[in-house]
């Protein structure tokens, strides 16, 4: 007798970046491989300009979207794990999997699961560890998907949050889809560094996301850019956005970071409860701004001090 496979749907976090669009494809092209003819990838939230990059570049689509999940629906999450970045309904789903790089957080389920998380710079890295467990060959395009978010994660191995494995799976990746790491990367990288389409409410939310720190609620969102003074020309229209933010959702401290994927620094722009803020940074905030030298990261530059000083 055959048995019906139920439904299985696989997303990253919402305001999804490059890894969180492409890791739930390739997490799909995986669990089919396995025999998981129902799993299909979603997104949690539009797809920014460098994915757009990504997908053109590949010629796929990019996965349908997805507003929430049923009561005991089968869900596999990738590039997160914390409820506040999830999809509406996640409280009550049927977490099968998790594949993370991230932090532990607001994190409960009711059955055993499969989870595999590794302090690396991107999920594809711990998604190529997989295909590899469950001896199952990357083909080039997915290896391509895979490059293009481990490029994505680690702004081209310059991120703090790169380890080694990072590098090694790129080159492997770079073999198997025959893409030039430097110019393909470059020309990725600098597609999303074009803001020019986006109202100041878009820019906030292009990768944003929730956190808790000692009980207040905070947003960091960050954008690329090769120039800090061209985003900074909307200042006030961006100010007023994040004001609009936090007073709809409740927020205690919103943390705008403009990084400079050139020099590798951050302009800050930063409302609530700032005190924090130059807590945890050691600066004066002017104008509701600050420039941090050397911050690139969110993960291991921005929340972790964010949560030891809130
Ligand atoms: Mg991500
Ligand atoms: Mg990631
Ligand atoms: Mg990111």
């Amino acid at each position: 007798m055959e048995q019906k496979m139920e439904k299985l749907f696989i997303f990253g976090h919402k305001s999804p970046d490059t890894d969180s669009i492409t890791s739930s494809m390739v997490m799909e092209n995986l669990e089919r491989k396995c025999g998981n003819t129902e799993a299909k990838a979603y997104r949690l939230g539009n797809v920014n300009k460098e994915t757009e990059f990504v997908l053109d570049y590949f010629n796929v689509n990019a996965p349908e979207m997805l507003e929430e999940v049923e009561e005991n629906a089968n869900v596999i999450l990738v590039d997160h794990n914390s409820f506040a970045q999830s999809v509406q309904g996640i409280e009550k789903a049927n977490i099968l999997k998790v594949v993370d790089h991230h932090c532990i957080s607001n994190f409960e389920t009711a059955s055993p699961l499969f989870y595999l998380a590794e302090p690396v710079g991107c999920t594809a890295t711990i998604l190529y560890e997989i295909y590899e467990m469950n001896r199952v060959e990357i083909d080039p395009l997915i290896a391509g998907l895979m490059l293009s978010a481990i490029i994505s994660d680690t702004l081209l191995f310059k991120s703090p949050t790169c380890t080694s494995k990072d590098v090694e799976v790129a080159k492997e990746l770079s073999r198997i889809s025959n893409i030039d790491i430097e110019s393909y990367g470059m020309d990725m990288l600098k597609a999303g560094t074009d803001l020019s389409d986006y109202t100041a409410d878009e820019l906030i939310n292009i990768d944003s996301k929730e956190f808790d720190a000692n009980g207040l609620k905070v947003q960091v969102a960050q954008v690329n850019t090769a120039s800090i003074e061209d985003v900074l020309k909307g200042k006030q229209d961006i100010e007023n956005a994040i004001n609009k933010f936090m007073e709809s959702n409740n927020t205690d401290l919103f943390m705008l970071a403009i990084t400079d994927i050139i020099n590798s620094n951050s302009q800050v722009i930063a409302l609530g409860k700032t005190d924090v803020i130059e807590k945890a940074f050691n600066v004066t905030l002017e104008d509701n701004m600050a420039f941090l030298p050397g911050v690139v990261s969110r993960k291991k530059q921005i929340i972790p001090v964010i949560k030891e000083n809130a």
